[in-house]
């Protein structure tokens, strides 16, 4: 069998580490065309040595030349690139077939979108795409007949309880909705009164996961599973009052499709995303992916939850951001990138991710943008809004 030429965008990162890992372990399987990252050149300098890819892709000319340096020693004849559109030729190359798009945030967008006008098979972990541009990004794949396979937990749990022949109608695959678990992360039984003086450190001890800053806020924020009810409103074609979530502490059930017939179908495991990465790596296969076996025993009992709004108030923002339609999503995500990572850097309080969110949907929530071009704008747009909302609002904090 011919190896699967591989380009893994933002290597270094929680997924890249993840999915380099389950590759290490199939290396007959698979050969690396491209990896990239933003400016961990040492981390990124280790994985050219041990994976020898054809090329390695960084932001900015000094970081690529931090990288050449760290080559020097190793015997890799990688070539460096820099900047955003080489994030795009890699994604698009011929000479690779598959692309795990593990880049955090809007900056995934413009490569998800060449590897799929390029056809490819995409393994999409970044949900930033889906939530920015959903329908555009679903017609690429359908135009060009690109192969989508969900890396994310939740929708490659559902992927995989789905009929194999599911097209998007959930009438006739007798589908009545899709259950989205959610942990509640480190804030569920927290006392809501001390919300303002939630640390970033606290935030990002997620309970169950280990995974990137960014998305571990967004999990305390349950921002998290707003955007992947977006992500699943593209994905399986879900209108929003057919998608469920349900608060399951143990993160054992990664999700589930609640069936006309009364059946309930979930895909469980150990959480730990080499299960879901080897899910897209293998397929049809099923492979070796270094994950501990589920005790279930030891587990003891699976509990379930209605999500609490006002304590998770992001979750019903991306509710609303998804009823209303158009580029409601995009403005949601770009409002809650610019929220958290000010949050992060402490400008802002943690109560203050889900005001700022709610200010730019209030501004910018109707606003249009069907174009790659007039979805970065509004994306733009939106994050100057937000930029001087937190000025504002840190001078309050400190008048
Ligand atoms: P991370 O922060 O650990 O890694 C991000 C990667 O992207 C790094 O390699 C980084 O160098 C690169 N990167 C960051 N900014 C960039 C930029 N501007 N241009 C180019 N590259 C850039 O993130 P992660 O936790 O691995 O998450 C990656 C994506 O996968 C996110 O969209 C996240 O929502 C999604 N996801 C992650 C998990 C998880 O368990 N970590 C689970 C499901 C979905
Ligand atoms: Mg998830």
């Amino acid at each position: 069998m011919k190896p699967i030429s591989l380009t893994i965008l933002g290597s270094t990162g929680s997924i890249g580490v993840n999915t380099l890992d389950v590759l290490a372990r199939h290396r007959e399987r698979f050969s690396v065309f491209a990896l990239t990252a933003y400016r961990q050149v040492e981390k990124l300098a280790e994985q050219c040595a041990q994976f020898k890819p054809r090329y390695a892709v960084v932001a900015d000319e000094t970081a690529a030349q931090a990288l050449v340096h760290h080559l020097q020693d190793t015997k890799t004849n990688t070539e460096v690139l820099f900047g955003e559109q080489a994030l795009s030729d890699v994604a698009a190359a011929a000479e690779t077939d598959a692309v795990m798009a593990a880049i955090v945030g809007a900056a995934g967008l413009l490569p998800a979108l060449a590897a799929a006008k390029a056809g490819k098979t995409i393994y999409l972990a970044n949900k930033e795409t889906l939530v920015m541009a959903g329908a555009l990004f679903m017609q690429t794949v359908r135009d060009n007949g690109a192969k989508l396979l969900p890396v994310d937990s939740e929708h490659n749990a559902i992927f995989q309880v789905l009929p194999p022949d599911y097209c998007g109608d959930m009438a006739k695959a007798g589908i009545d909705s899709f259950i989205l678990t959610a942990s509640g992360g480190p804030f569920l039984h927290a006392d809501m009164q001390q919300f303002e003086k939630i640390t970033p450190a606290q935030a990002i001890r997620h309970p169950n996961w280990s995974m990137g800053q960014k998305i571990s806020v967004d999990s305390a924020t349950m921002m998290n599973k707003g955007l992947e009810l977006i992500e699943a409103h593209w994905l399986f074609h879900a209108p929003p009052e057919q998608l469920e979530v349900v608060i399951h502490p143990q993160s054992v059930i990664h999700s589930m499709v609640r069936y006309r017939d009364g059946s309930i179908l979930a895909q469980m495991g150990v959480p730990d995303m080499r299960t879901p990465i080897a899910y897209c790596l293998g397929l049809p296969e099923r492979i070796e992916s270094g994950v501990a076996k589920l005790d279930l025993a030891s587990i003891g009992a699976l509990t379930f939850n209605r999500p609490d709004f006002k304590r998770f108030p992001c979750l019903h923002l991306a509710y609303q951001a998804l009823q209303s339609g158009g580029a409601a999503s995009c403005v949601l995500n770009a409002a809650n990138e610019v929220a958290v990572s000010a949050f992060l850097a402490k400008r802002i309080r943690y109560t203050d991710i889900a005001a700022l969110v709610s200010h730019c949907l209030h501004n910018h929530g109707s606003a249009a943008a069907d174009s790659v071009d007039e979805l970065l704008h509004l994306d733009e747009q939106v994050r100057a809004t937000a930029a001087v909302w937190v000025r504002n609002h840190r001078r309050i904090l400190r008048g």
